[in-house]
């Protein structure tokens, strides 16, 4: 019933549409062209037979002979044959006005498959620019990250040699210089390793081991191993991971990586005196881990930006905490690389974050299930 109503409705709208087309085309010259219009003519010929045929029936009614005196007579005698007269210009006209319509709607047709043609053309410009800029920012990226890493490695060795006394005797305050060096080496080695990885995820030249792997004891050792530098930031780490080991299909190293930045940035956004928790729930074949602290939080319209490489909350000149936006970019592709696992969060701004995701259980080599029964 709604549908017949609606089918109503839009005749009616197409049928007043094509109305208001017509009395437009009246309006205009090209209507009324015999020479510019091919219709205006079309109606002509079509009007011309109205007065012949009419004044002839006429004339047979009445039993007159057929000639021009006769038919003139009749003309005058009787006031309607004036207006079967005027036929071949009525005709004229609407057939004109509908030309009129039909032109333009070609026109129309024209401009737009035109225009489709110029956009198209546009597009693939801008698309191949587009891959031209995206093969660019690639070798850049890979470029610059091995250009940096081989100095970087020769001034990182050599800060550390020198700060180690093998150069001769170092005083004191030269060996506190030197640490301030060397940890900035560090810092940058760090951050050119990012880029390394990005740009090795992004060429596709990034792959993962796929083996059996306790997940919780590889979140614990990623615990433990940043223990002391929690302690040294006084922020305290809680460590809620399961007692029982859960196995999934998963690169180690690749794994520890996830937990060491998610661990990372809570400890760099949570200030002193805060809490980080390590927790794991399991749920039949799932585990859930989560990374959550109490520090900064992060707006709720920025939340799920940060997962964009080179995004941080804080990009101003003035910001307070180091990084280059590029650490949880490279988590969520190396989780998606495991079993297409998601990473996602949930944050209040002065309250704290928690990073999760979830992994299956798989089973182990001989076939068995592995994890929370073993
Ligand atoms: P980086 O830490 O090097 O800036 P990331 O990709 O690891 O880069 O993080 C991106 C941004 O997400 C950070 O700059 C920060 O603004 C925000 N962020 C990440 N983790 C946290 C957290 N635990 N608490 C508050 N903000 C966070």
């Amino acid at each position: 019933m709604k549908r017949r109503g609606r089918n109503k409705m839009l005749t009616l709208k197409s049928l007043l549409l094509v109305i208001s087309e017509f009395f437009k085309a009246l309006g205009k010259s090209h209507t009324y062209s015999i020479r510019r219009n091919g219709y205006v003519m079309f109606g002509i010929l079509w009007g011309i037979p109205v007065p012949i045929v009419t004044v002839s029936i006429g004339l047979y009614l009445s039993g007159m002979e057929y000639n021009i005196q006769n038919m003139i007579g009749e003309i005058s005698r009787n006031p309607m044959h004036i207006f079967f007269l005027l036929h071949p210009v009525i005709f004229g006209v609407v057939f004109g006005a509908m030309g009129t319509v039909r032109d333009e709607k070609e026109k129309q047709k024209l401009e737009f498959k035109e225009n489709l043609i110029t956009k198209n053309a546009e597009l693939a410009f801008a698309n191949k620019k587009l891959k031209q800029l995206d093969e660019m920012k690639d070798n850049f990226l890979s470029m610059i990250s091995h250009e940096l890493k081989t100095p970087l490695t020769v001034v990182q060795g050599y800060v550390t040699f020198v700060k180690k006394g093998k150069a001769g005797p170092v005083t004191e305050k030269q060996e506190e210089v030197l640490g301030i060096a060397e940890e900035q080496t560090h810092h940058l080695d760090h951050l050119i390793g990012d880029l390394v990885e990005l740009s090795r995820i992004e060429s596709g030249e990034f792959s993962i081991e796929q083996e059996p792997v306790d997940i919780v004891s590889v979140a614990r050792k990623a615990v433990s191993s940043l223990k002391q530098s929690f302690d040294d930031n006084e922020v305290d780490l809680e460590d809620k991971l399961s007692d029982k080991p859960f196995f999934v299909i998963a690169d180690p190293e690749r794994m520890m990586q996830v937990f060491m930045n998610l661990l990372g940035n809570a400890k760099k956004f949570t200030p002193p005196g805060g809490k980080v928790t390590v927790e794991s729930k399991v749920k039949g074949d799932i585990i859930e881990i989560s990374v959550s602290d109490t520090g900064i939080g992060i707006p709720g319209d920025k939340v799920n930006k940060v997962f964009d490489r080179f995004y941080q909350v804080d990009s101003t000149g003035k910001r307070k905490y180091g990084g280059c936006g590029l650490g949880l970019a490279i988590t969520k592709s190396i989780l998606k690389m495991h079993d297409e696992s998601v990473i996602k969060v949930e944050s209040e701004p002065g309250k704290g974050s928690r990073f999760f995701f979830e992994m299956t259980k798989c089973e182990n080599n001989n076939g068995d299930k592995k994890g929370e029964e073993l």
